[in-house]
């Protein structure tokens, strides 16, 4: 940062030129959103999540200076740091962070200190750890408020055998259709958890806005046992109009507002 006596560096041009470039691409995003729900005849508006994975911190504090209130991370090696940099850099104005990929169990004490929730609970024994985590974490922090972990049941929505999915993608994540009621019942009996809702990511190679139906209609299922399981967490930069019209609440968009991430991530 210069200060009003120095001379701007490139440096400092540099940043403001990413903080333009990310400006650009949310407020493009948030017209697409707000499009898309008038189109749909919505009255309301999904919440935006900006995936921020393979982008820097610095990137989440420029999205919090622009209003972002969410932001998604897949990896609990890229999200801890990041989060703890975001954390020193803005404390209590940070952005929430959503865990958004697969999370192996012994992960789950990791992902409990800085998530405020995991969108990819997909078997029993991960909302078994994260309320063992949580748990845990409560009795070592007895000063501080540790709410409970929001959790969504990643659903597979691809009713394709792995042989006949496309080239490349195997089994995805997330539970079977078939398996939701019981999982959820397991989330929102589980100490320490909250159970939002549902997640899905569009099978590759289907129409997205047929796959998004099929969450809706699980989600609707869902609400009849559990209803305040409300969200539906649906729609990336590619198919973000088809999960609006489907019913989204809540979508999670990275590439569209924060520019292409390198072919790994
Ligand atoms: C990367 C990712 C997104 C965002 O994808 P974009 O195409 O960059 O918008 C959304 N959801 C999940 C689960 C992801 O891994």
């Amino acid at each position: 940062m210069s200060t009003p006596e120095q001379h701007p560096t490139p440096d400092d041009a540099a940043a403001e030129a990413r903080t333009r470039e990310i400006a650009a691409g949310l407020a493009a995003v948030r017209e697409r959103i707000a499009r898309a729900a008038r189109e749909a005849g919505r009255a309301d508006e999904p919440a935006l999540v900006v995936v921020t994975k393979t982008h820097p911190a610095e990137d989440v504090v420029r999205l919090a200076g622009l209003g972002v209130a969410a932001v998604g991370e897949n990896r609990d090696q890229e999200a801890r740091p990041k989060a703890a940099a975001v954390a020193e850099a803005l404390g209590d104005a940070a952005p929430r962070w959503h865990f958004i990929g697969q999370l192996q169990t012994n992960k789950a004490k990791h992902a409990v200190r800085y998530a405020s929730v995991v969108e990819s609970v997909d078997r029993p024994e991960l909302a078994e750890a994260l309320s063992r985590a949580l748990v845990l974490r409560r009795e070592r922090e007895p000063g501080v408020e540790v709410p409970d972990l929001e959790c969504l049941v990643q659903v597979d929505v691809d009713d394709r055998a792995d042989e006949d999915r496309p080239e490349g993608i195997g089994p995805r994540g997330g539970a079977a259709p078939e398996d939701v009621p019981a999982l959820a019942a397991a989330i929102a009996a589980l100490p320490g958890l909250r159970l939002g809702g549902l997640m899905c990511v569009a099978p590759r190679g289907l129409d997205p806005e047929a796959s998004f139906r099929r969450l809706a209609a699980l989600g609707e299922e869902l609400r009849r046992a559990h209803p305040d399981a409300s969200t539906l967490s649906m729609g990336m930069s590619a198919d973000l109009e088809a999960a609006v019209r489907a019913g989204a609440t809540q979508v999670r968009i990275g590439s569209d507002v924060l520019g292409a991430r390198p072919a790994v991530g």
